[in-house]
């Protein structure tokens, strides 16, 4: 038997709950990983409160990272006792994840934990960290250089937003930090922002065009925040758009990218194929001040992660969740 939190769907409802689960009951996967660290995602937020479709099997283990030790392969690229990291690929979705002290997975969905990063710092950084760096490759990848101008985030105070801060100053970026949360300006300054902007700024409709500001931009809002980045970006301009914490549609025209030439490049990490993510990873080992980390994120036990999903969805959990999944 495992502890995990286990969500279930039927007559009597929708409820996720820490369980007792039978091994019997783990899924088909030809390797088995004993779990150390996880996370809470705005995904995972997703999955635990039901307020997203983001569960596509009942019941579901949620958990779409997770950080662990190898217990039994039949993989041919891993063998027991090595240290694995998972990220996306469906898991906590379709999958079994990683809110759960025993995980059974496909081998090719797992990556080496990076040999920087304890399991622990790895789940600090997570979905939402890999991701942030997904965003910064696809600036580079745009040509976007640090000498170029400010680059914009949003969601700053969250997962992704913390992570794109600290990884984008330390590569010399001049970053803006648009938050709902000015009262976080010390935090968003200590991991690398020079200037705080209030969300209300960005969320309501605005102009096809307006005064260009932005060299690049994260964002991880969506709906008018992303509309509005795209509108005050500088001519040939980039916007990675990764995230819809503010809502999925995205009232734009196509003024910004015909007029100016702006690109707006899509980030997707759960499918993300294995040569980019093993990229990204290895880029937050170099790019990413780990000291950082401490500041970032804080450590909770399965029991506290469920009610901090729906502080999470309400936008009130600053940085990164770890989750120990056997504290
Ligand atoms: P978090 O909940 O940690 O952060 C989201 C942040 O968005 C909040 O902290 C808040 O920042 C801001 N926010 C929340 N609600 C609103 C709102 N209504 N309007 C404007 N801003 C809001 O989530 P993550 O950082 O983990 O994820 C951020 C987004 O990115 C989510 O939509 C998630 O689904 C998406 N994502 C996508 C991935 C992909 O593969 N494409 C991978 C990972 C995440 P603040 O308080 O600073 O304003």
């Amino acid at each position: 038997m495992f502890k995990g939190i286990l969500i279930e769907k039927d007559e009597s409802g929708y409820r996720a709950n820490v369980k007792d689960i039978d091994d019997a009951q783990l899924p088909d996967g030809n390797v088995t990983v004993r779990v150390g660290f996880s996370t809470l995602n705005y995904k995972d937020g997703l999955a635990i409160t039901g307020k997203g479709p983001v569960v596509r099997k009942f019941p579901m283990v949620p958990g779409i990272d997770l950080a662990g030790v190898v217990e039994e392969s039949a993989h041919p690229d891993y063998k027991a006792g090595d240290a694995v990291v998972l990220n996306g690929w469906g898991v906590g979705e379709g999958h079994w994840g990683g809110l759960a002290q025993k995980a059974r997975l496909n081998g090719d969905w797992l990556v080496p934990l990076p040999a920087r990063f304890t399991p622990q710092q790895a789940m600090s950084i997570g979905t939402a960290g890999y991701t942030a760096m997904l965003c910064v490759l696809a600036l580079e990848r745009h040509g976007v250089k640090p000498g170029d101008g400010e680059i914009v985030v949003t969601g700053a105070a969250g997962g992704v937003g913390s992570v794109a801060i600290a990884v984008l100053s330390k590569l010399g970026y001049t970053v803006v930090a648009v938050t709902g949360r000015p009262d976080d300006a010390d935090y968003l300054k200590q991991l690398g922002a020079v200037e705080i902007l209030e969300r209300s700024q960005f969320s309501a409709p605005g102009k096809p065009l307006s005064k260009e500001r932005w060299a690049g931009a994260v964002d991880v809002v969506g709906s008018h925040t992303l509309a509005n980045i795209c509108a005050s970006t500088r001519y040939r301009g980039v916007v990675t758009a990764c995230g819809l914490a503010g809502g999925m549609d995205f009232p734009s025209t196509v003024a910004p990218f015909i007029l100016r030439g702006v690109t707006l490049a899509g980030v997707d990490s759960v499918m993300c194929p294995r040569a980019e993510r093993m990229i990204a990873w290895q880029r937050l080992g170099t790019d990413l001040d780990i000291d950082k980390l401490g500041a970032i994120s804080r450590v909770v036990g399965l029991d506290e992660a469920i009610p901090l999903a729906h502080q999470l969805l309400a936008g009130s959990v600053r940085g990164r969740v770890v989750v120990d999944v056997n504290r």
